[in-house]
């Protein structure tokens, strides 16, 4: 029972070198996971972070692109629908007959002068025939008859401003956006068309201004989707259409404004777009900016933050590897030393000729036994043994035949004895003590006769004894703390006295101290 109390206090964790350096080793290890999970998770937060940002950053330009080039195509537009209805008013008011051509013609001229964007301005009959324009000639036979936008007015009554699709210019051969108004009688018939047309180099110069990648788009479009001007400017992509495109479809007939992500129909970029349907005309705007743009510098950024952070990682992992390694190393040397020094302990526990414990461990159990039979209420029997005429069996057969007759003894007690808490130890020379806790004196009386019903099995010769065999006597001493003071002495004393009445009985039996007075057993 005392040995394994004694396991107990040591267990996995007890205060040796080996469990601490076995926590440290743990502790060393958890506290590098954390450290490292934790560097992992802060840098992952930024660069999400920083993917969330180049977002938002680019949101706020094309918003802002789209914003600054609405106002830029409105402001264009308005100024020729502002100079297209004044002259309308005037003409129609005036009466057409009355047309004073060279001042009508110095009036365009001048306003053209004012106005950057302007490609032309020009008043066309109800025939389609040049009336006048900024121009100082008029090529002969001039017509526009065939233009969408006189076919438009003289079909329809509405007299807004219209704005057509580009044209190139019959007089430059320009590329222009036109932008026209029916003219009529005062009778309400068809009386010819006003036209201001503004140059589509205006816009794609005032787009290239924009310090956007080259990737990124800026789009002037009718409302069905008609490309008017883009940049990047070629002029194979004007009049094509955005009718299907993403914007046009899901975004634009919900929200007059907004920012989207989107592949282009014209070149097949992904973007971020800004879109704006412009207030006062049917056109929208676009300004986009590819999604490579976007995550170019933030990819960057991130390869570079991952790169540091292996390395990081690494440096930490080499140097955790080395100090996890020395602890392992420091564990292996306690574990060492604790396993010797277990077995220095139990060496100098046991005795060495027979392998049971030896008279230190007695000493060191007697107590705490003794005490705890007290707390618990028990006997306590101690009983003492010693081979009878033995310094005769070793003049006999030798010292070494006396060394093995103990040994055989010995095998004798263990076997005798069947509780874990029993203790068998040699006590010195061929003396041998019993410690057999909770055992009263009839139970010690019964394991001292199976001592001796084994030993005569063993029918071990002495020719030196009387009996002709090795025997042994004992003395039986029973501590019962409830009815007497018991201590490991006058136990013992009590014990030895029993041995020597048995002794002097006769030999090969054995007697039972009553508490300090001696009784005799049968
Ligand atoms: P009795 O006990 O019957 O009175 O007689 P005894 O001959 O046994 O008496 P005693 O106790 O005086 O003798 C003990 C002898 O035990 C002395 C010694 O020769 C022998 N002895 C003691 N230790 C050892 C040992 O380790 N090995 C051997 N072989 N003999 C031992
Ligand atoms: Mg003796
Ligand atoms: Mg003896």
């Amino acid at each position: 029972m005392c040995a394994a109390r004694q396991q107990d206090d040591e267990g996995p964790f007890a205060v040796t070198g080996e469990g601490r350096a076995v926590a440290l080793f743990r502790l060393v290890l958890a506290f590098m996971v954390v450290v490292m999970l934790a560097f992992v998770l802060v840098e992952g937060w930024r660069i999400w972070r920083d993917y969330r940002q180049a977002f938002s950053n680019a949101e706020n330009m094309v918003t802002n692109l789209a914003r600054a080039t609405a106002q830029h195509a409105e402001d264009a537009i308005r100024q020729v629908d502002a100079i297209t209805a004044a002259l309308g008013e005037r003409l129609e008011g005036d009466g057409f007959e009355r047309i004073d051509r060279p001042r009508l013609h110095a009036l365009l001229a001048q306003q053209k002068n004012i106005m950057p964007q302007l490609h032309g301005l020009f008043v066309y009959g109800p025939d389609g025939s040049w009336i006048v324009t900024d121009r100082a000639a008029i090529p002969p036979k001039a017509n526009n008859a065939d233009r969408d936008y006189f076919v438009y007015h003289r079909n329809h009554a509405d007299r807004g401003v219209r704005i057509g699709s580009v044209v190139r210019s019959r007089s430059t051969g320009d590329l222009v956006i036109p932008i026209s108004r029916r003219l009529e009688y005062a009778d309400g018939s068809f009386a010819g068309v006003l036209l201001g047309t503004i140059k589509v180099e205006w816009f794609v110069r005032y787009y290239g201004d924009f310090k956007i990648d080259e990737r990124g788009a800026l789009v002037l479009a009718k409302r069905d989707g008609l490309i008017l001007v883009r940049r990047p400017f070629v002029e194979q992509v004007v009049g094509r259409s955005l009718a299907n495109s993403e914007i046009f479809r899901k975004h634009l007939p919900y929200a007059t404004e907004g920012v989207a992500e989107a592949v282009a129909v014209v070149d097949g970029t992904p973007r971020l777009y800004g879109y704006r349907a412009l207030s006062s005309y049917p056109l929208v705007v676009e300004a986009g900016l590819s999604r490579e743009s976007i995550v170019a510098p933030w990819r960057h950024d991130a390869i570079k933050s991952v790169a540091v952070l292996l390395l990081l990682l690494l440096g930490l992992a080499a140097f955790g590897g080395v100090v996890l390694r020395q602890l392992r190393g420091r564990i292996v040397i306690e574990r060492a030393l604790h396993q010797a020094h277990q077995t220095l302990k139990s060496l100098a526990l046991t005795d060495s000729l027979t392998g049971l414990g030896n008279r230190r461990r007695l000493d060191a159990v007697f107590e705490p036994e003794l005490r705890r039979a007290g707390r618990q209420g028990y006997p306590l029997a101690l009983v003492m043994l010693d081979l009878d005429y033995f310094k005769a069996y070793n003049d006999r057969y030798g010292h070494p035949a006396g060394d093995q007759c103990l040994r055989r003894f010995a095998e004798v007690l263990q076997q005798a004895l069947k509780r874990p808490a029993d203790l068998a130890v040699r006590y010195g020379g061929e003396e041998f003590t019993l410690l057999l806790p909770a055992t009263d004196s009839y139970g010690a009386e019964l394991l001292v006769q199976e001592v001796q019903l084994l030993l005569r099995r063993q029918m071990l010769e002495h020719t030196g004894s009387p009996l002709g065999r090795v025997s042994f006597s004992a003395g039986i001493a029973v501590g019962d703390q409830a009815r007497e003071e018991v201590t490991a002495e006058s136990l013992m004393a009590a014990a030895d006295g029993a041995l020597y009445q048995a002794k002097r009985q006769g030999r090969d039996g054995y007697c039972v101290a009553a508490g300090t007075a001696v009784g005799v057993g049968p």
